[in-house]
């Protein structure tokens, strides 16, 4: 092909795009949205990365940016606050980059810790010294962090049982008591067996870097029944994002909650740890008939680079039966999604 005919066939792709810009998207095509809006040209909504690293907020005070970053990890971002929930970001070499470090969180308002498992909790302690966040737990959450260094002033105890509601500038948290997930262990053992001869297994270096992560979160069995909070962060504006680190049964005190507001906006929830499709898919339907999101985001579906991750689409598949209307959202880590918190459930109710 001569340079010329290179150019020609250059130009004739790029018309195909452009034409098809002005053809009707098919129905369902789930790159429609962005062909037809393009990246929102708001940092905010685009860049990966983390407000609380030094990214930018989202430059309409009414967008709710938020970010996943492994685990149950969230980052929200939104007229000038930054909420995290959770901090396991220095997992060690063992896991896939999240491209930044928990030294480089510098920002937040507030840190809520679902619980207190080291995949919850290891970097609590220096990301709160470092932005002088308040950092709110359960009583076996915040014991374990006050054993780090960390200023007992910036720590909260909650228990989730009612009559605790934090108020911040700008948006409420009400802590609610959950419960851990308890995975079949027949199952799960299954599972790690069969994928052992895989594993690469930890060098010495990374079996050190292990444990003194690991040192950093609690396996008191208190986490199961006492130590799992479930969070509804409410903004001003009525928007509700319900929040749950970890896939256990519904409590009654979440019922309680829930039959008193109804609904949630966005439904962050934890994805269970019973690795067979048909388990976890059943827990996440039982969590969104209770929460009922308008859009559900799962988390703690990433694992080590040998580990067994949690796939997301059969359980989209299972909640969209339970409700056909429910969005589902799957980011890689720190991809931005924005909502117009303006456009949330209690709005409509009321008008
Ligand atoms: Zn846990």
């Amino acid at each position: 092909m001569t340079r010329k005919m290179v150019g020609l066939a250059a130009f004739m792709v790029a018309a195909a795009w452009a034409c098809s810009g002005l053809m009707p998207e098919p129905v369902g095509d789930p790159r429609s949205a962005r062909m037809v809006t393009g990246p929102s040209g708001d940092p905010g909504c685009d860049a990966a990365t983390l407000v609380s690293t030094g990214g930018a907020f989202p430059k309409n005070p009414n967008i709710l940016a938020i970010r996943w970053t492994g685990y149950s990890n969230f980052e929200l971002a939104f007229n000038g606050k930054v909420i995290l929930l959770d901090t396991y970001f220095d997992r060690g070499s063992l896991f896939p980059a999240l491209g930044f470090k928990a030294a480089d969180v510098k920002r937040a308002d507030v840190i809520l810790l679902g619980h207190g498992h080291v995949d919850h909790m290891s970097d609590a302690a220096s990301v709160g010294a470092q932005t002088g966040a308040l950092v709110v737990g359960a009583p076996v959450t915040t014991e374990k962090l006050l054993t780090q260094k960390i200023d007992p002033k910036q720590v909260r105890t909650v228990t989730g049982k009612g009559g605790e509601l934090l108020q911040f500038p700008g948006f409420t948290v009400e802590p609610i008591l959950g419960r851990h997930g308890e995975p079949p262990k027949d199952v799960t053992e299954a599972f790690q067996n069969a994928l052992k001869p895989f594993a690469k297994g930890a060098t010495p270096e990374q079996a050190k870097e292990r444990a003194e992560i690991r040192s950093r979160g609690t396996n008191d069995p208190r986490v199961i029944a006492e130590g799992t909070i479930a969070f509804l962060i409410t903004l001003d504006n009525g928007f509700r994002i319900f929040y749950r680190d970890s896939g256990g049964v519904v409590t009654d005190y979440e019922r309680a909650a829930m039959a008193r507001i109804g609904r949630v906006d966005v439904g962050l929830i934890a994805v269970s740890a019973a690795f067979l499709h048909s388990l976890t898919s059943q827990r996440a339907v039982e969590h969104i008939r209770v929460y009922r999101p308008d859009v559900y985001i799962p988390s703690h579906h990433d694992a080590e680079n040998d580990g067994l991750w949690r796939a997301t689409e059969p359980l989209f598949r299972a909640v969209k039966e339970t409700n056909p209307s429910l969005i589902t959202v799957s980011r890689g880590y720190r991809e931005p999604v924005c909502f117009d918190t303006e456009n949330s459930v209690q709005r409509r109710e009321r008008h």
